[in-house]
């Protein structure tokens, strides 16, 4: 089977999944945006994808991302998904487009300063965080989501997008989903624009359909196992 053929299995299958999500969930398919997450798969895969009918990529690290980026001619929307450092922040938004991974003030001013040089308008996400266990996660807990969504929401150079998590290990995602969507409902009470709900993964796109994301996060399920650690 040829690398295309490969990935456009992928795909249907991931749609299918997507599909009997909605059909059990009544929800209509036009309301969920699908990002291929990219992340240590080659440019070339991206590509084809583009060509598959994909709009949405979605990477977790810099340089890689941005190197990918320049090698890729189709026009897609780029996602930044990914733990970033603030020294990074600026060579970011040169190519992405909404980050989905600001879970600190410090992060948002230095996209915001990044945005204003590149001359561009950044969307962002703010991460949300359930796993009260593990304190190295990235991610702010759902009392301080107000705040910081005030913050990029007065910035000149962002736009306040919404909020993305990532369920932590070893627990039902379905509950995080469901509050992930329960505090994007009261975001929008004072940022109407504030529609993205990013969550569900290859190993939990169901739950996240059934809870009401509206951006689903998808690799292996469509290009396979990863090449490398990522
Ligand atoms: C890698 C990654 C994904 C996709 O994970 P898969 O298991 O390959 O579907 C989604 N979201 C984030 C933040 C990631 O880092």
């Amino acid at each position: 089977m040829s690398r295309r053929d490969e990935i456009a299995a992928g795909l249907a299958e991931t749609e299918q999944r997507i599909q009997s999500a909605c059909d059990a969930a009544g929800r209509d398919r036009d309301e969920i945006t699908l990002i291929a997450v990219t992340k240590t798969y080659p440019a070339s895969d991206v590509e084809l994808l583009a060509e598959l009918g994909v709009t949405e990529v979605g990477e977790n690290r810099h340089p890689e991302a941005g190197d990918k980026h320049a090698e890729v001619a189709a026009a897609l929307t780029w996602n930044f998904l990914g733990g970033l450092q603030t020294n990074k922040a600026g060579a970011v938004t040169q190519y992405a487009d909404v980050v989905h991974s600001v879970d600190r003030a410090k992060l948002a001013r230095s996209l915001d300063r990044g945005a204003e040089s590149a001359g561009r308008v950044l969307g962002c996400l703010v991460q949300v965080d359930f796993d009260t266990t593990d304190p190295g996660r990235s991610g702010v807990t759902p009392d301080a989501v107000a705040d910081l969504a005030d913050l990029i929401a007065g910035a000149d150079h962002l736009r306040l997008d919404g909020l993305m998590t990532v369920a932590p290990l070893g627990v039902e995602p379905r509950p995080c989903f469901d509050q992930l969507v329960a505090l994007g409902a009261t975001l929008r009470e004072t940022h109407p624009g504030a529609a993205m709900i990013s969550a569900g993964m290859s190993a939990d796109l169901e739950d996240a359909v059934h809870a009401g994301a509206t951006h689903l996060r998808v690799g292996r399920s469509i290009l396979g196992d990863r090449p490398v650690a990522g």
